[in-house]
């Protein structure tokens, strides 16, 4: 298959592709989307062979108006719709239970879905042109980073998807919040461009999902099936290091100066060639994490590029987006993280 190349002015072309069960890459807020209709459960099922997604990891579901919510929820919760006014349309995922009508192939048979109000206009206007909601994951090869530009979805998937629509670099960079509105307390299942500290003003009381901090074993329930997998990886092992600027950047000195190979440094700005023969790949100061979450998948493939024997992060702390760049790192790293201090 030739994957065409589209840009924003073809979105009724790119919504064509969908109405008739194909797949199209689309730009969103957060990082490119692999969309097909959510009703089409063929067209859904081939979203995971282009991929090589496990079958038993649910995708979210994408509206453009707050209407298609009573296709796809069973109840809307009113914290659901105090969220919705807050952050909707943006960078938050609601988990609530969902119609019967929704396919099995979307949900991976649990009894919720996980629906989403991207704010990206490109994407608004292919879900409102193709006359029905989308079921997009993360336009990657499962198991590599997400793709964060149509050039990283091309190669991944060209040759695999019927087209990529080209809107631009994702502004956010990392993947949405992913909260659970299914049981007594809401839980944070995923951090995202929607903070905690948000969640938490407008909810009070919000529970953060043990795997968001840790790596959870095979034989573990997990409340969101993605979260198992290792995620955003490079083919390179990965060590994540977390604590000061300062700091990280000695222990990293010296841990590169006792590694054999290619070593490459995923680094703050202000440390940029203070690793001597290491690699460096900036992706932004310390001060700026948001600047860090819109630049973290992108360094995560240059240093794949650069042909890595081994990879170190400097790690921000849990605070903000912080939360959401640190658990994208540490999953990367399979959890080989070091505290310092
Ligand atoms: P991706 O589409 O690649 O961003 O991944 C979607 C994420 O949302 C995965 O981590 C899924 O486990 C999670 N997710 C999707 N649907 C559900 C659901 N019904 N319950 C819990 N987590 C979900
Ligand atoms: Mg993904």
């Amino acid at each position: 298959m030739n994957t065409k190349l589209l840009t924003t002015e073809d979105i009724a072309e790119a919504a064509a592709i969908l109405q008739r069960g194909g797949l199209v890459a689309i730009p969103t807020e957060t990082v490119y989307g692999l969309a097909a209709d959510a009703f089409n459960s063929q067209a859904v099922a081939s979203i995971f062979a282009a991929k090589g997604r496990p079958q038993d990891n649910p995708l979210i579901v994408h509206i453009s108006d707050l209407s298609q919510l009573a296709d796809l929820a069973e109840t809307v919760p009113p914290a659901a719709m105090l969220l919705a006014e807050r952050f909707w349309p943006g960078p938050l995922t609601m988990v609530l239970p969902r119609k019967a009508s929704v396919s099995d192939t979307v949900t991976a048979g649990l009894d919720s879905v996980a629906i989403r109000f991207p704010a990206h206009p490109v994407a608004r206007a292919v879900i409102a042109a193709a006359q029905t909601p989308l079921a997009a994951p993360s336009a990657n090869l499962s198991g590599s980073p997400s793709p964060t530009t149509a050039q990283h979805v091309m190669n991944d998937l060209a040759g695999r998807i019927e087209a990529v629509l080209d809107g631009g670099a994702s502004d956010v960079g990392l993947e949405s919040t992913v909260l659970a509105l299914t049981g007594e307390k809401p839980v944070l299942l995923r951090p995202g461009g929607v903070t905690y500290e948000q969640l938490t003003e407008v909810l009070g009381e919000v529970i953060i999902d043990k795997a968001v901090r840790q790596q959870i074993d095979d034989t573990e329930r997990v409340s969101s099936p993605g979260m198992k997998y290792r995620h955003y990886a490079p083919k390179a092992p990965v060590q994540a290091i977390c604590g000061s600027g300062d700091a990280t950047a000695a222990y990293i000195r010296s841990a590169a100066a006792q590694t054999e190979g290619r070593v490459c440094v995923i680094c703050y700005d202000e440390a940029v060639g203070t690793f001597g023969e290491a690699e460096c790949i900036a992706y932004g100061s310390e001060a700026d994490p948001a600047a860090l979450a819109h630049n973290l998948f992108d360094a995560l493939r240059r240093a794949d590029e650069a042909d890595a024997d081994r990879i170190f992060v400097q790690c921000p702390s849990d605070d903000g987006i912080g939360l959401a760049v640190a658990n994208r790192i540490k999953k990367a790293a399979g959890f080989d993280v070091v505290m310092l201090g």
